[in-house]
């Protein structure tokens, strides 16, 4: 998979995308992900990329005609039109299920909004999806474009070990996951569960499930709603409802 970024701030990305699992993932090529400046591609004499806002208001907006050319000039490259994503807090919040189809696409291209945001007719001519990481404002669209690159990229084969480093993981399964533990087995008074050390695969398969739903139960019970359970889950979380309203 090839995913591109379109930005004022390549190097930020850089930055970030040459570290840990995700840089080693790019050297050993199992993801491509390339940064490109949007400012190469400025007509403007003086190399800017933005102007004051038409009514007035705070800030800058980013123009139309470098974010169009340099989009052009990435489709020309490929020879072909990658799915286009505005990162923007007015877009869908990113969910895990998105990411799983996202890891689908041979080819994404992400478009970084900075300084008040960007001119809305490019965005009307060539963005595909708008996709928001959560309702706040930052001030850049590159934070979220590294997250959304992240995200997907762990999920394409080789990137991590294996599939289950990410299919036992919170949200892949709309639960969130048990909590992990590792040596020492001791530590300021508290000790790992005991269950962790029997050896015994089945009851720690069920010890997993069972705090994986309670842990879903306690902190985001809407969760819930999406995800198939047997007669005996039910049970349980009902026992739990029930607790919690005496
Ligand atoms: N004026 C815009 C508004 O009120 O909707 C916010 C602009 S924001 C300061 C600048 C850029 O940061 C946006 O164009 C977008 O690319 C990015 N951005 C900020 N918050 C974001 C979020 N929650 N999710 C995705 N992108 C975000």
């Amino acid at each position: 998979m090839r995913i591109d970024i379109l930005t004022l701030f390549p190097e930020m990305c850089e930055a970030v995308l040459s570290e840990s699992i995700i840089g080693r993932a790019r050297e050993a090529g199992f993801v491509e992900i390339r940064c490109r400046n949007i400012r190469d591609y400025t007509a403007d004499k003086h190399n800017r990329v933005d102007d004051a806002p038409y009514g007035g208001g705070t800030g800058m907006v980013m123009q139309a005609q470098p974010i169009y050319d340099c989009f052009q000039a990435l489709c020309a490259e490929l020879g072909t039109r990658p799915h286009l994503i505005y990162l923007s807090p007015q877009g869908q919040v990113l969910r895990q299920t998105r990411v799983k189809e996202l890891a689908g696409f041979d080819h994404l291209a992400l478009l970084c909004g900075h300084y008040e945001g960007v001119d809305q007719r490019v965005l009307d001519e060539i963005v595909d999806e708008e996709i928001s990481v959560g309702d706040y404002v930052l001030t850049g669209g590159e934070l979220p474009a590294l997250m959304l690159a992240d995200a997907v990229a762990r999920m394409l084969p080789g990137v991590l070990p294996n599939e289950e480093a990410f299919t036992q993981e919170s949200h892949f399964s709309g639960l969130l996951e048990y909590p992990q533990y590792t040596r020492p087995f001791a530590w300021q008074g508290r000790e790992v569960p005991e269950v962790l050390i029997s050896g015994h695969h089945a009851n720690i398969a069920a010890w997993q499930r069972e705090q994986s739903l309670r842990r879903t139960f306690e902190r985001r019970p809407e969760l819930l709603e999406t995800v198939e359970l047997t007669a005996k889950e039910r049970q349980m979380l009902d026992q739990l409802r029930a607790a919690q309203e005496e």
